[in-house]
């Protein structure tokens, strides 16, 4: 058994393990633990207490892979519902689809008798509020001091807080079974344009698990790990005979390579291979995350592995 999670899993892990340990499945754990950090008020980028939109608005995306039977299922722009995990999860097994976003899934959720409520609390919102005064001219506002709507396009760009944008849950699990899971789910882009999805509820971009080779999850820019495919290619690579470090390496390497703002290039990846060993990257430095394996009494925070953006080249090696 092994999960391994980005550190703002830590309120959640255990709950994971238990559930491993009980003999559970890889699914059933991934998503109980990300449901703790969606309840938590203090994780200001995954749930209830995100931070939101432009608007004011909080808008989750979540999304559950099944590395067993590569189903999967995505929420994203999900407003009102605190859950989206299990939202997506719901979408995997009940719906035949894979992704619901918007409207759509907040009347699934309501189908699903999840109880609506607001996820703005008062600190996001202070933090939002400021951050929008601190950062937009004044010919932004009207009279009243409201963000004027015709110009969310320009205030996106301005408004963007790079301390803020970033922040995920990522859980990787193998159950006893073997199983391998994953799970992610954040609130976004902090002061993104209304309706903006990253990585996280896009299979293949921030989440990929495939029982016969391994799985990733990404937090980070996920314009990047959209267009570079990142959680799939890491299986990928696996499946073509990669070493794990090689995948993580190359698929990084992947997407930094149409990147020249080294300020944009804020990546972090959690991996791991069949065999149960696993690999974390990170392109800022000082990045940890969190492991728990059989024979460990609790679970331990490690460092990432550090990569300068501008050190990263595509490697061949194989394993
Ligand atoms: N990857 C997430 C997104 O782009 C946010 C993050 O992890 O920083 O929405």
């Amino acid at each position: 058994m092994v999960i391994i999670a980005s550190s703002n899993g830590d309120v959640g892990i255990d709950a994971a393990w238990a559930i491993l340990e009980q003999g559970g499945t890889a699914l059933d754990a991934v998503e109980a633990a990300a449901r703790l950090v969606e309840d938590n008020p203090e994780d200001h980028t995954v749930g209830y207490g995100g931070y939101p939109n432009l608007l004011g608005e909080v808008e989750l995306d979540a999304s559950i892979m099944d590395g067993t039977t590569l189903r999967a299922g995505a929420i994203g722009a999900l407003r009102g519902y605190r859950h989206p995990i299990t939202v997506a999860r719901k979408v995997m097994e009940e719906l035949p689809h894979v992704f619901l976003v918007g409207e759509g899934a907040a009347r699934f959720a309501a189908e699903l008798g999840m109880p609506r409520e607001e996820l703005l609390t008062d600190v996001a919102a202070n933090v939002w509020r400021e951050g929008l005064n601190g950062k937009l001219p004044e010919h932004f506002r009207d009279r009243s001091g409201q963000l004027i709507k015709s110009m969310l396009r320009q205030a996106t760009h301005i408004a963007t807080d790079p301390e803020r944008a970033a922040g995920t849950v990522n859980f990787i699990a193998q159950d006893q079974k073997g199983r391998i899971a994953s799970a992610v789910s954040t609130s976004g882009w902090a002061w993104k344009y209304p309706g903006r999805l990253g990585d996280t509820p896009v299979i293949g971009a921030g989440n990929y698990a495939d029982d016969r080779f391994g799985a990733a999850a990404c937090t980070g820019w996920g314009e990047l790990a959209i267009r570079a495919s990142t959680a799939r290619s890491v299986v990928l690579y696996l499946q073509i005979g990669y070493t794990l470090e090689a995948a993580c390496q190359t698929a990084f390497a992947d997407l930094l390579a149409f990147v020249s703002d080294p300020a944009q290039t804020i990546m972090s990846m959690v991996a791991l291979a069949r065999h149960g060993n696993h690999y974390t990257i990170s392109t800022a430095p000082e990045r940890t995350y969190i492991y728990r394996a059989d024979g460990m009494d609790t679970f331990a925070t490690l460092p990432r592995v550090f990569v300068e953006p501008s050190r990263l080249t595509a490697s061949s090696q194989t394993a």
